[in-house]
């Protein structure tokens, strides 16, 4: 019924889905602007739609059923429209993908830029979905992309994959080695997104302390992060830049020294650490031990006493005994952070780690993931308090829940006031009054006065 409907268009249409990381969402935006370039209209992924397309991720632990669940969803919306899956998990399991009952097309990591050319000569057919597929060590181009989120803050992709060994992760394996866009490409695209009034740029990648490295065209770069930050502090236009996470070892003095001085770069910095045990960061193959990473916090915390720091923490990796777990939350609990990012540890096909002895049981895993999340709440709530008091640039976004919205400082602290549409996209100087049941910060003057009214 719907498809007839759809028939008589005119304006071919397409719908996006996209799971995992900010690289993710970087990504598909350039995908969705290659297909509305040629002509595609971008509709919701549950209205019918001629195209519908999911950009999947492999970390998550449900990825087979999240792929299936989406794909029952655009057929729902559309039983005739084309489904093709992209992403990670699609380079990774292509032969599984492509036998999901109502799959027409998977694409691996290079093809999925081509998708428009696939798209051609695409029928909708009941046979398996058809694959077009490259091993990952193919994968040694690079396409900048970016995202507009929320319209007020866009996700730069400057960097793609990564050339480490740790023995937990599958991204090398989806992704392919280090790569990196050139110093022009990223300050053109920069320049494009601040001229679309967009404020505040999140810069992306998967190891993007490792940013430099690569050949683009022909070209050996001869860039490294630094470089990278300090021409990006120089373009006029934009008013904040966040680094989104970088690996502690490659968070050079230079850098934090650089975003201390820097009136676009924001005091905000996502550092892994992953275990706070020596043992623990051996076996994981990082490539740092506990010592160099609380040495990167304290100078962070030296240069910029009111910087958020926050960390990406596993628990449950093979052969953490309670002793081992126990360093880790200890080492956490002293050290200066802003808040954590917990994941629990689970297996994954053609990883070291899943081979490893020592595997812990799952409701220990869930037992110390719980801890760590409660330790995170404390951390935050502890940063939340040293920041009322002070004025601070807040930039709020568009969403209004329940007649409030919600921005952040530059600091990352998450601020609520009564809903304005005039603030919408606006950064506004206030002061921060006191910390909320829901965990954000509300802004005394504007928060009185719409309790006022209600
Ligand atoms: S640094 Fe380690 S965890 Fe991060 S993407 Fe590379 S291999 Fe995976």
């Amino acid at each position: 019924m719907q498809f007839q409907n759809m028939e008589n268009l005119t304006q071919k249409t397409a719908a996006f889905h996209t799971l995992g990381c900010k690289l993710n969402f970087a990504e598909t935006s350039t995908i969705a602007r290659q297909l509305t370039g040629a002509g595609y209209a971008k509709v919701s992924f549950d209205e019918p739609a001629h195209v519908y397309v999911i950009n999947t991720c492999s970390v998550t632990e449900n990825a087979d059923r999240e792929c299936k669940f989406h794909v029952k969803r655009a057929m729902k919306a559309n039983p005739d429209g084309l489904v093709v899956i992209l992403g990670c998990y699609a380079q990774l399991k292509p032969e599984e993908i492509s036998g999901i009952e109502g799959v027409d097309l998977v694409l691996g990591a290079k093809e999925k830029f081509n998708l428009l050319s696939y798209l051609e000569d695409l029928q909708k057919s009941s046979d398996n979905g058809i694959i077009h597929s490259c091993e990952v060590d193919q994968a040694d181009f690079f396409i900048g992309s970016y995202s507009i989120g929320d319209r007020t803050r866009a996700f730069l992709k400057v960097q793609d994959g990564c050339d480490y060994k740790c023995t937990y992760c599958t991204i090398p394996l989806a992704r392919g080695i280090s790569r990196s866009d050139t110093i022009e490409n990223v300050v053109k695209n920069a320049t494009e997104i601040a001229s679309r009034g967009i404020r505040e740029i999140v810069l992306t990648g998967v190891n993007i302390g490792d940013y430099g490295k690569g050949e683009f065209g022909n070209k050996k770069h001869e860039h490294t992060f630094l470089d990278l930050i300090s021409e990006l502090d120089t373009v006029e236009g934009i008013e904040r830049i966040r680094i989104s996470s970088i690996e502690p070892n490659l968070l050079k003095d230079e850098s934090i020294e650089l975003v201390a001085k820097s009136k676009r770069f924001v005091p905000h910095f996502h550092i892994p650490l992953q275990s706070g045990s020596d043992d623990l960061l051996k076996k994981m193959k990082r490539r740092y031990m506990s010592g160099l990473y609380s040495d990167r916090v304290q100078k962070i915390r030296e240069v910029m006493p009111d910087a958020c720091i926050g960390v990406d923490v596993i628990v449950g990796f093979p052969g953490e005994t309670e002793e081992k777990f126990l360093e880790t939350y200890r080492f956490l609990n002293e050290l200066p952070i802003s808040y954590l990012h917990v994941f629990t540890y689970s297996e994954r096909e053609n990883t070291e780690a899943a081979e490893m002895g020592g595997v812990i049981p799952i409701v220990e895993r869930k037992k110390r993931s719980k801890m760590l999340r409660i330790l995170s709440e404390k951390k935050k709530m502890a940063f939340y308090e040293t920041q009322l008091g002070k004025s601070l640039p807040v930039l709020w976004e568009h969403e209004n829940k329940n007649g409030f919205m919600f921005g952040f400082t530059e600091n990352y602290v998450r601020v609520k006031k009564a809903f304005d549409e005039n603030s919408i996209n606006q950064i506004e100087f206030l002061k921060l009054d006191k910390v909320e049941t829901d965990g954000t910060v509300s802004v005394q003057a504007a928060f009185e006065a719409f309790l006022s009214k209600v």
